[in-house]
């Protein structure tokens, strides 16, 4: 399938990647038809005027009848979800997102909606996997036997799963992506709800600003991840809705780092050096992941292009504009 000649629905648009997947499509040419978000406009990270902004619960029928209503591709990308703080304290919150997925899927059945896109997660993965820092990358295989993140990641996981089962039985098409820790401008970086880049971002910013210059880590700090840029994500999420790869697919960068390496790299994007308070009982996910990129190199030709270092460096750039533009003169 090609994008082009195709009317598209965003779910979740109001969000970090929904909002940067919106204007990307736009600027690519394709048809976005319309956005949708639970959260009142005000609070959308990106808005675009060609196309209907709607504001709708999409846990409820109903509104995913309207939403899906005259598409033939819909993107779903809205969920209750966070950063590790958010996820480990909100389990139910995050499994309640499975009423989001369920209906958008049975209204797009419901309508004839050609191609669904889901947005799953790494927190898939099988936590004996991830025991480690010294990680050996996951393989798409290693999501079973079954032992995903509490929570959000088994959410996500029946999910993946119900996507394949309207695909068999149904013959509605849906294609599966699992991003590994995406990262960038326009996101959150406050609240509860921000992942690690924005949350260490905001954390050297404010102790460059104040002049107390300490930086409270999440755990030891020799946790391992991989972070993707979001114009690496948008172009996988695109390649990924219009292949014939019915599986899910890692989408992910491989650069493999440490919470301290991360920590690195923004005080000297700052060029600052902070001293280091390991709180070791907050919440820190699994010791080790990465995202093994072998079969979609081979199916579609896609890899990570941006390195954390410059990524970063925008995303810094844009929480210090956001952070010194609410600082009271
Ligand atoms: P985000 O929180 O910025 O965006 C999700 C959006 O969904 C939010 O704007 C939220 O208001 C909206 N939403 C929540 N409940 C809704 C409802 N009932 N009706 C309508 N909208 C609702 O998160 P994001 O980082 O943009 O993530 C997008 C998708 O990608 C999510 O499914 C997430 O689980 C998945 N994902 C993201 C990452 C990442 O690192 N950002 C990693 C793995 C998977």
């Amino acid at each position: 399938m090609k994008l082009e000649n195709q009317s598209v629905v965003v779910c979740g648009g109001g969000g970090f990647i929904g909002g940067h997947l919106v204007k990307y499509l736009l600027g690519q040419g394709v048809h976005v038809i319309r956005s949708i978000d639970i959260k009142p406009r005000a609070d959308w990270y990106q808005e675009s005027h060609d196309v209907e902004n709607l504001v709708l619960d999409l846990s409820e029928m109903s509104a995913c009848l309207r939403a899906v209503t005259g598409a033939d591709v819909v993107f779903n990308l809205a969920a209750d979800m966070g950063g590790m703080g958010f996820i480990e304290n909100n389990k139910a919150l995050c499994m309640l997102t499975v009423l989001i997925n369920t209906h958008v899927l049975m209204a797009a059945r419901e309508k004839g909606i050609q191609r669904v896109f889901y947005a799953s997660s790494a927190c898939v993965y099988n936590g004996d996997k991830q025991k480690s820092p010294q990680v050996t990358a996951l393989k798409e295989e290693d999501a079973y036997p079954a032992m995903p993140e509490d929570g959000y990641g088994w959410e996500k996981l029946f999910s993946e799963r119900m996507c394949r089962h309207f695909e068999e039985d149904f013959g509605l098409q849906c294609r599966v992506a699992r991003y590994h820790n995406v990262y960038g401008p326009l996101g959150t970086y406050d609240g509860g709800r921000e992942k690690a880049p924005a949350a260490i971002c905001r954390k050297v910013i404010q102790a460059k600003s104040s002049g107390k210059h300490e930086i409270e880590i999440w755990g030891d700090g020799h946790q391992t991840r991989s972070f993707m840029y979001i114009d690496d994500c948008l172009k996988g999420t695109r390649m990924i809705l219009e292949s014939e790869i019915h599986e899910p697919l890692n989408l992910g960068s491989n650069e493999l780092v440490t919470i301290n390496q991360l920590v690195d790299l923004a005080e000297e994007i700052a060029g600052i050096k902070l001293k280091r308070n390991y709180k070791l009982d907050a919440p820190k996910g699994v010791n080790g992941r990465n995202s093994d990129n072998a079969k979609i190199k081979k199916l579609l030709g896609w890899e990570p292009s941006i390195r954390l270092r410059d990524g970063l460096a925008k995303t810094y750039a844009w929480i210090e504009s956001q952070m010194m533009a609410t600082v009271p003169k």
